[in-house]
């Protein structure tokens, strides 16, 4: 059975190219109907918050990346790490190093000075007259001989010669676990047979590879994800970009449009763009993955999720935008909603333009200064009094007897259509930006019609 796992270290919100991993591990498990775990690596101490574990659980929660087994927490583990630290020392794979900071800094100058490759020169495996009353680290007996070889299902084969690596610290002289063994036991313990992962980690592959085999552990294939830049080819950064997942949700994207905009970046299937995560999970696994960066779009990115707004239900879209309708305190029950949501659900890429765009058929929008000067003139307010006793002697209130009236109107005042338009629309909605008038004044009702006018 194929199990992945996410590992975010909560030391921050879920950062978009996080959130790329996060999707393609857990598509990878639901494609061949597997397993997806979450695991939390919590052992910085230091840099780990509550609070980064709380947004990295809600954001995945908002993009719906459900597991199926965890949130794992790495500190709880603690004793289990312990417990296969004794054993390596005790089958040999792993040795007390005593060694002071001064002896090995001192070690690694006559290695530079020698120009070989700074590495830990197993004096304690040796020798074993330590200075007892010093807390020993562990340290990995890595081998010596040979190299790690592995079948990156992103970057292809990487070897790496055991010479280039030093016998890595496992576990600190207070006793707590390093950071690639616990990662180690983990995905042994857990079971993990793909680890998917951003590509900052391949050099902690083949240490951890070699600890596997020394716990006689199934080594998991390994995908390697290039990072995700900006679009003119830069790092993303805090600071310049928006690269917190839930900063999206905020800027009204949908999180099935997120999804599959992240999807396309380092995968694709033929040109397609537009499509739904169970499409996605239908078509996804790790073979056809670039190894190249890919470059973050936004403009794009809003494409989709403008794609997506269009093609909900109404009832669906509805319930996105519940929370901001709801914001603006909007009477929804008083007009026809579905109507509204017809005419304006191509008229936006992201949801608060949505819900703007709804706002103003329930409260007309503060009037600006310029508008009213050029379109609600003397002769404008006088022609949309006019209007008024048209729109109040009509009985029969459909689009057609409405856009008949508008005709009629028109022809008999000798006013130009997109001229009463304009002034209608500021009267009506505030803005001369909404859509067809007679749409508008349909869904409005006479009632509001005549209100609005007369104010
Ligand atoms: N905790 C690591 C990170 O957030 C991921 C480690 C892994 O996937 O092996 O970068």
């Amino acid at each position: 059975m194929v199990r992945t796992r996410f590992a975010p270290s909560p030391t921050g919100f879920l950062h978009i190219g996080s959130a790329r991993t996060a999707l393609f591990s857990w598509a990878f498990a639901k494609h061949n109907s597997g397993e997806f775990i979450l695991r939390v690596e919590d052992t910085d101490v230091e840099r780990s918050t509550q609070e980064s574990v709380d947004s990295i659980l809600d954001a995945m929660k908002w993009l719906d990346l459900n597991y199926d087994e965890g949130p794992y927490f790495q500190m709880q583990r603690m004793d289990r790490y312990k417990e296969v630290i004794q054993q390596m020392l005790e089958n040999g794979t792993a040795y007390y190093c005593y060694c002071s900071k001064e002896e090995l800094d001192k070690l690694r100058e006559e290695q530079m000075a020698n120009k070989e490759k700074p590495r830990y020169n197993r004096k304690c495996l040796n020798n074993h007259n330590h200075d007892t009353s010093r807390k020993p680290v562990v340290r990995f007996k890595n081998p010596t001989e040979g190299s790690v070889v592995w079948n990156d299902l992103v970057k292809g084969c990487i070897e790496i010669s055991n010479s280039e690596l030093d016998d890595l610290i496992i576990a600190r002289s207070d006793g707590t676990p390093t950071y690639n063994f616990c990662v180690v036991v983990d995905d042994w313990d857990m079971k993990i047979t793909h680890v998917t992962r951003g590509d900052d980690h391949v050099n902690n592959t083949p240490r951890q590879i070699n600890i596997l085999q020394a716990l006689g552990a199934p080594i998991p294939q390994y995908a390697h994800l290039p990072m995700i830049l900006r679009d003119d080819g830069q790092k993303m950064s805090k600071r310049r970009d928006p690269v917190s997942v839930m900063q999206y949700e905020e800027m009204g994207v949908l999180p099935e449009a997120l999804l599959n905009y992240l999807s396309r970046l380092c995968w694709g299937h033929g040109d397609e763009e537009v499509f739904s995560i169970q499409q996605f999970v239908e078509w996804f696994n790790l073979d056809n993955i670039s190894p190249s960066p890919a470059r973050f779009d936004m403009k794009k990115l809003f494409w989709v999720n403008a794609q997506h707004i269009k093609a909900m239900t109404n009832a669906d879209l509805l319930q996105v935008l519940a929370p901001r309708l709801s914001k603006l305190n909007l009477d929804i029950d008083t007009l026809d909603i579905n109507a509204i949501l017809d005419l304006v659900k191509t008229r936006g890429d992201n949801l608060n333009v949505i819900a703007q765009e709804i706002a103003y058929f329930y409260l007309p929008q503060e009037l600006n200064p310029e508008d009213v000067t050029k379109h609600l003139t003397d002769d404008a307010r006088k022609v949309l009094s006019d209007f008024a006793v048209y729109v109040n002697a009509l009985t029969d209130w459909s689009l057609d007897a409405i856009k008949a009236l508008i005709k009629e109107f028109c022809a008999k005042h000798n006013v130009k259509m997109p001229q009463l338009g304009m002034s209608l629309r500021l009267k009506l909605c505030g803005t001369t930006q909404t859509p067809s008038f007679d749409a508008v004044i349909y869904i409005l009702g006479k009632n509001n019609v005549l209100d609005r006018l007369a104010k």
